[in-house]
């Protein structure tokens, strides 16, 4: 174990502004902390911290990733909490521990490996700052290094594959390739131990037949280079296990076939100096075909760049060779942590890079100092979406500014379609609330729900729009439907002929419709009146004129239908935004008496027969629509207006309030439209069952003295 004075001296190595005195107090409270705490391999907890810190000092990393990397497990594993944290080591330790512990939270929610695209998406996106995913990274380096010790084969086994999946993968994304590689070779050891050995076998054949080779093909290779006036370090390397075995599974060769498990690096000085190396070697040596790639003038997504080669090198062995700039080199090997060595220095690259390591280059360039360059060094990946979680733990995606519903929608529409609530980490949250990375989300459905045209104005994906838009049109065609058909079979009775679905089929082409459907969808919406069909119908009709429309007849009319004709169509359960909808202006309830009006493609209106609004539509009686009440339908809550006088005075709007809630009426809106010195005039919007409901809570409030009238708002 690494001891305090040999850690900070080897930070204090590269980093001489570190702040020595922190980090000292950080490994005696790491040490307090996990106390007499053990490891799976009998070794003291505190050892891995340490060893954690050791990694992050390899990669030459700034005083607080180190600081953060002896804390990172205090937090969660003792009783040490986040406020300790922050009171012996300020907000910026604790953000980062805190970052550390979330993501080992994270780990422990998910079944990350099912879904390890997602999963590493949120990792990336929850890492606001780069040691946090650092810190993170070494701390499962140190996990795999002693996984071996877990007496559990399947947990051994999880943990590899998870390593396979995600962690591995995320260190190359950052451009760690030595950390990848090391991740790799640990996992797959734990994966598939028999295929490991057998490579690792004939690696060793290999290694003795050719005692010296590595050594004697560098040599060679660096004098072909020099010779041509380039400065170049040379180095050699077998490649991992996992890398060729992975080779061999890809390209489906035997391990005979695969010749190149020697892989040789070039690094020279400049850009040029890497092309001229490239055409001394395939000057000298046979190339072997289809094995050239320039990552130079086009790098890789993670930023790596280089020039790679395979040829029939010095000994006539297939090699690969990988030719490069010192800063490429750094780059490849230690990725982000790389930059950072460069701020003192160094110039950093110049290639086309990946968009976020171009960004991180250029706060680089304006950063004043390590530590205010790393604080910087926000993750700009996916911070345009959110990753949450199903109850059972799968990770699902999401743009940012998601609801529940997007959510529901994403797992399968039907959820979508009948969700009617949510619970937002455990708690019931509105449907329109934005998630956030990590939530986990539970959708509550109800099989007779559907979705609600409001709903379009929080989703934000568009699977769920579209499911809204399309729900939206086909209910409210299916209302017009509904509606025309009613407006033609009154049209017809009124003029003394039967209604017969046979006589519409037969003047459907008069209109340029397809089905009687289509022509009921019309007359729904206003487009063509009932007169217009009868007329089709009966062309012997055409020349009698219409009775003159008179300004009471609709009134006296709608009257005269209260008794129920059979020629009204029934209303119930209204959704806003549909077909038929309830006038603003009246408030109609179940029990009122009531009439529509057919608006031009908008459907129609529901008024009480003695709205004041309806004298507007006198002149048009084609328009009204006789309408009544389903009684069927009785779970409706629906508002009722009322218009109040009360006295001015302290506590009468809490007298009124108190009536109206013991009479069970939901209070929705409450407007002041009057005030004077001994009164005020407002109206309430109160929910109620019906008309019924309504008049108890009326004659309850006229009963009350502060209370100096009551009145149904109309029109
Ligand atoms: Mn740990």
């Amino acid at each position: 174990m690494m001891r305090q004075y040999e850690l900070v001296e080897r930070v204090k190595s590269y980093d001489p502004g570190a702040d020595e005195a922190m980090l000292n107090r950080a490994y005696v409270f790491s040490m307090k902390a996990h106390g007499s705490q053990k490891r799976a391999s009998g070794d003291p907890y505190f050892a891995h911290p340490i060893e954690v810190a050791g990694i992050l000092t390899n990669m030459k990393l700034d005083g607080s990733s180190i600081v953060t990397a002896l804390l990172h497990d205090t937090v969660e594993d003792t009783t040490a909490t986040l406020e300790d944290i922050e009171k012996h080591f300020g907000s910026n330790i604790a953000r980062l521990v805190d970052g550390v512990t979330k993501l080992s939270r994270l780990e422990l929610q998910s079944d990350g490996t099912r879904q390890a695209e997602n999963f590493r998406k949120l990792l990336l996106a929850m890492s606001e700052d780069i040691r946090v995913l650092l810190v993170k990274l070494a701390d499962r380096v140190h996990n795999m290094r002693t996984l071996h010790f877990i007496p559990d084969p399947h947990k051994r086994r999880r943990i590899a594959l998870e390593t396979m999946e995600i962690y591995a993968p995320l260190a190359e994304r950052i451009g760690m390739n030595d950390m990848k590689d090391e991740l790799e070779d640990l996992a797959f050891a734990q994966i598939n131990p028999d295929a490991r050995s057998s490579v690792m076998a004939r690696l060793d054949f290999l290694r003795n037949q050719g005692s010296g080779l590595v050594q004697r093909i560098i040599e060679e290779l660096r004098k072909t280079v020099e010779g041509d006036g380039v400065k170049a370090w040379v180095s050699g390397r077998e490649k991992t296990a996992f890398s060729i075995w992975r080779k061999m599974q890809r390209k489906n060769v035997s391990f005979e076939q695969l010749s190149d498990i020697m892989a040789f690096r070039v690094v020279v000085e400049s850009v040029e100096d890497c092309y001229r190396a490239l055409g001394v070697i395939h000057g000298r040596y046979p190339m072997v075909p289809g094995r050239f790639k320039d990552y130079i003038s086009t790098p890789k997504p993670n930023g790596y760049q280089s020039l790679h080669t395979g040829v029939l090198g010095p000994e006539r062995q297939r090699i690969e060779i990988q030719i490069r700039t010192r800063e490429m080199h750094d780059i490849a090997e230690l990725g982000v942590a790389a930059h950072w060595t460069y701020k003192r220095g160094g110039s950093p690259t110049d290639g086309k890079q990946y968009r976020w390591l171009r960004e991180l280059l250029d706060i680089l360039e304006h950063a004043a100092g390590p530590e205010e360059f790393l604080e910087h060094t926000k993750l700009e990946m996916f911070q345009d979406q959110v990753f949450c979680f199903t109850p059972k733990g799968e990770v699902v995606a999401l743009p940012r500014g998601a609801c529940p519903v997007d959510f529901a929608y994403a797992v399968h529409s039907q959820v979508g379609d009948t969700c009617v609530g949510s619970k937002i980490n455990g708690r019931l949250m509105p449907l329109r609330t934005q998630l956030s990375n990590g939530d986990q989300v539970e959708i509550i459905t109800s099989k007779t729900s559907s979705p609600s045209p409001t709903w379009e104005q929080f989703v934000v994906t568009g699977k769920a729009k579209s499911r809204v838009r399309r729900f939206v049109r086909l209910k409210k065609r299916a209302e017009f439907i509904d509606l025309g058909r009613a407006i033609l079979q009154k049209a017809f009775r009124q003029e003394g002929h039967p209604f017969t679905e046979k006589a519409i089929a037969g003047v459907l082409r008069n209109f340029k419709c397809d089905s009687t459907d289509d022509l009921y969808a019309m007359a729904g919406e206003g487009l063509v009146t009932g007169r217009d069909v009868l007329v089709a119908v009966f062309p012997g009709l055409r020349q009698q004129p219409q009775k003159p429309p008179g300004t009471v007849v609709p009134l006296a009319r709608a009257r005269q239908n209260k008794a129920g004709s059979g020629t009204s169509i029934p209303i119930r359960g209204l959704i806003p935004g549909m077909a038929v909808h309830y006038a603003r202006c009246c408030h109609p309830l179940p029990g009122d008496r009531i009439v529509g009006i057919v608006t031009t493609g908008k459907g129609v209106a529901i008024h009480t027969i003695d709205c004041d609004t309806l004298e507007n539509f006198a002149e048009s009686p084609e328009r009204w629509l006789d309408v009544g009440w389903d009684v069927t339908d009785e779970a409706q809550e629906l508002v009722g207006r009322l218009n109040v006088v009360i006295a001015n005075e302290p506590g009468s709007l809490g007298s009124l309030t108190t009536v109206i809630g013991k009479n069970l009426g939901n209070i929705t809106n409450l407007k002041i439209t009057n005030r004077s010195v001994e009164f005020f005039e407002m109206l309430i919007d109160v929910e109620v069952k019906d008309v019924k409901h309504l008049s108890n809570i009326i004659a309850a409030l006229r009963a009350n003295p502060v209370i100096n009238s009551v009145e149904r708002a109309r029109g």
